[in-house]
């Protein structure tokens, strides 16, 4: 495809507007929206309104005066329609790490006589150190890790935990097909849905054909757009929820957290997966960015995603030949999330270069260079021009020079 073609495509784009809703720095390339998502404009007002208005003017009144303490649950309502779920099944508190923990310890209490919490060892680390820590606090389970997890199902399995799409590879796993797997031997699921919500639209069970997950819990900084270190959703099927306990069992998950009780009673629902006491002008900042999803048709994203992504790679192919890379996710866009990644021995190197360019996407050891497609601000002609950018990278041997081969603290 030419440059020119690129741009017609662009021309032609039903979601080409949404762009508009962001701050893109020019000259900026932005392909890391799957890490850190951008600043949605109207973010910047409601975060400056909430701290002059609200905290400064309304102090503690903002409470109930601008509704604070409701704050999670509206949120969490905005969350529901991009991932297939009932509003009362979804709850944005804490980080997805911490979900991850509290979810899990609820589906092994509601699997007495099984123990064995079934993974991938290609998880996300992160996932796979909370239940390293699960495995050793609780005593009563243990972690299984296969390489293929529906092979690895049996009557011992009390859940099985995986994330929707791989992150380094950006291989889109079966969420529906491994559910049913896992049910069928009587083992609940637990889905990570961070490089999903926002960019693949997820079908967890509110719809009659949706996919009966039991638990879920996703990421608010990066598809999302929340701002860095934004909270964390949660999502707990209906039936299961006043069964399901959380083990961080803090004061605004209790029924009447205001009564000051000395004993703990879960609040009703999805209330009792909140802990402590949320934190506000993250909130505020992942409402307005939820804002940006409003009007936007997720089929229309989804076919952008997989048709930027075919692109990416068409042109990798077509222009980065004889180079040294190796194209690591799936070449069938149905069965890829809303990222390309290609290996590399150089990998770490040639990123750097490349955000010199202004082209940012980031580095996953020991060798993956990965691209974020974020179809809700990036247009066919972004695409050429990274692709263009690689090409002058590689044939200049940008990658070599010194600054480009010093080890950042975050890559
Ligand atoms: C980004 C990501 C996380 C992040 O967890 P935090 O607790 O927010 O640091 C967890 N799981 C997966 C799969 C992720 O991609």
């Amino acid at each position: 495809m030419t440059r020119d073609e690129a741009l017609r495509l662009d021309e032609a784009d039903p979601l080409a507007s949404f762009g508009d809703r962001f701050v893109l720095p020019t000259g900026v390339i932005y392909l890391d929206g799957n890490s850190l998502g951008p600043l949605p404009r109207a973010t910047i007002d409601r975060v400056s309104r909430v701290i002059e208005d609200e905290w400064g003017h309304g102090l503690i009144r903002s409470w109930n005066e601008h509704g604070w303490i409701e704050l999670p649950r509206r949120v969490a309502a905005k969350i529901a329609p991009l991932i297939g779920a009932r509003e009362s099944e979804v709850m944005v508190a804490d980080s997805t790490s911490i979900n991850l923990y509290k979810l899990l310890a609820s589906a092994l209490d509601l699997q007495p006589g099984r123990r064995k919490i079934l993974s991938s060892p290609r998880n996300f680390p992160s996932d796979l150190y909370m239940m390293q820590g699960i495995a050793r606090t609780l005593g009563s389970c243990e972690l299984v890790l296969a390489e293929d997890p529906a092979a690895a199902l049996d009557d011992g399995v009390a859940v099985l935990a995986l994330t929707h799409v791989d992150f380094k590879t950006g291989e889109l796993f079966d969420l529906a097909g491994l559910t049913a797997a896992a049910h069928a031997v009587g083992a609940l699921v637990l889905w990570d849905l961070a490089h999903s919500a926002g960019a693949v639209p997820v079908d967890l069970g509110a719809s009659g054909g949706g996919a009966g997950v039991d638990f879920a819990v996703g990421c608010g900084y990066k598809f999302l757009n929340g701002g860095p270190g934004a909270p964390a959703f949660l999502y707990v099927a209906e039936r299961h929820q006043e069964r399901a306990q959380s083990p961080l069992s803090g004061w605004l998950g209790h029924a009447e957290p205001f009564a000051f009780e000395t004993s703990y009673r879960p609040a009703p629902g999805i209330g009792r997966f909140v802990c402590g006491t949320p934190p506000i002008l993250s909130l505020a900042a992942l409402d307005a960015g939820l804002d940006a999803f409003e009007g936007v048709d997720l089929g229309a994203l989804r076919a952008k995603s997989m048709a930027l992504g075919d692109l990416f790679l068409d042109l990798a192919d077509e222009r980065c030949a004889g180079h040294g890379f190796r194209v690591v996710s799936p070449r069938d866009a149905s069965r890829r999330g809303s990222q390309v990644s290609l290996a590399h021995p150089e990998g770490y190197a040639i990123v750097q270069a490349l955000i010199a360019r202004g082209v940012i996407g980031d580095f996953r050891a020991p060798d993956v260079l990965r691209f974020g497609l974020a179809p809700l601000y990036l247009g066919y002609a972004d695409v050429w021009d990274a692709v263009e950018a690689l090409v002058r990278v590689m044939e200049g041997r940008e990658w070599e020079r010194e600054q480009h081969r010093r080890r950042a603290p975050v890559t």
